[in-house]
């Protein structure tokens, strides 16, 4: 079996694929079609994070690539930027059968993947999509209350934003995960001037805008 060690020591998101394409640390692995590692740029600044592939995502081994994914792709286009611009990926990686959730002990033993993607991308902001999502990063809030209100936890910046895939069938929650992403190009600004303030020398205190 594959174990935490071997992801801690993949150099790269190819290295990281690939452990996830022979992973057997859940069942999910014997009913995959496709492995989902995730898709996008090594140098992505933002990382959209969800929770598991459906029946779309098995089939083509790309996350977000179904009615959610086709709504997720138009916000990413209406900040500006596109899919390649960023990274998406996903907390489970392999199809839970019948997109049911994915159980605790699935995404125990998928969440190194995840780590080493996020320890190698190092991207500025992790938006969160879900409450999947969140409450494996920000397990001390709920999503109704923080959705597009970013969130800094250990030197990480994280936005929590409403599914898309729940958004679509809500008109509420739609508008509003559309207005929360319009946040996104405000927030990724302030990282950068925190970032930026943070370099200079003699810098008394550290800058924090959040
Ligand atoms: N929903 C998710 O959370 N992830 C996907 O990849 C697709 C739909």
């Amino acid at each position: 079996m594959i174990t935490e060690n071997q992801i801690k020591k993949a150099k790269n998101l190819e290295e990281i694929a690939s452990l996830v394409s022979d992973c057997t640390r859940c069942e999910l692995y014997k009913s995959k079609t496709k492995d989902v590692p995730g898709v996008g740029s090594k140098d992505a600044e933002i990382m959209f994070i969800g929770e598991a592939p459906g029946r779309d995502e098995d089939q083509k081994g790309e996350p977000f690539v179904g009615a959610a994914g086709k709504f997720l792709t138009e916000m990413i286009e209406m900040i500006g930027l596109k899919r390649s611009d960023v990274y998406i990926g996903n907390v489970v990686k392999h199809r839970p059968p019948g997109n049911r959730d994915p159980l605790p002990s699935e995404i125990k033993a998928c969440f190194p993947y995840l780590s080493r993607q996020i320890e190698v991308i190092k991207p500025k902001l992790i938006v969160l999509l879900g409450r999947h999502a969140v409450s494996q990063f920000l397990p001390e809030f709920k999503i109704s209350r923080v959705h597009g209100q970013p969130k800094r936890k250990n030197g990480q910046i994280y936005l929590p934003l409403y599914h898309p895939a729940a958004a679509l069938y809500n008109a509420f929650m739609k508008e509003t995960l559309i207005s929360d992403f319009k946040k996104i190009p405000r927030v990724l600004d302030k990282i950068e001037i925190e970032l930026s303030s943070n370099k200079e020398v003699n810098q008394p205190q550290q800058k924090r805008l959040f």
